[in-house]
This record gives C-alpha cells, structure tokens and sequence, in this order.
C-alpha cells in the first residue's frame, strides 16, 4: 500500500508555523494557514502551498521556513 501523503495543509499541527520572508523588501511575516487552506484547499500538499506564498508589501513570491511555536528561543 503507498503511503498517503500526509503532508498537507489540512495535516498541519496547530503548533505548526509557517513565517514568510521576502528578499526583496526584507520584510518577515507569519503565514496564515488558514487564508491557504481557504484557497488551495485541506489537501494541498504543504510544498506546493508554500511556493505559492507571496510578499505582503510586494508581491513577489517569498521564501518560507516552518518551525513549531515554543520551539524556538531554546538554543543556549
Ligand atoms: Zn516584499
């Protein structure tokens, strides 16, 4: 049996972010999954969502990284 892909927006953890930032303008910005989960639908894959996030002051497409809320700041 294929494995089903499992990566998809619908399958996203609440803990799950998704933040955006631009080349371009140097802005940094949190996606909201639920605005692509409203376009592309819950079973979009991930990757394919997330090359389609674009810059919110410009528009151009933006580069995103995932990480997981509390996650972060745990470096010493
Ligand atoms: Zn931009």
């Amino acid at each position: 049996m294929p494995k089903p892909v499992l990566d998809t927006l619908g399958n996203l953890p609440e803990t799950h972010k998704l933040y955006g930032g631009c080349f371009h303008c140097q802005r940094t910005f949190e996606v909201d999954k639920a605005v692509l989960i409203a376009r592309l639908g819950p079973d979009c894959s991930t990757l394919t969502a997330l090359k389609k996030v674009t810059c919110r002051e410009c528009g151009r497409p933006a580069q995103v990284v995932r990480g997981h809320a509390g996650g972060e700041g745990k470096r010493d």
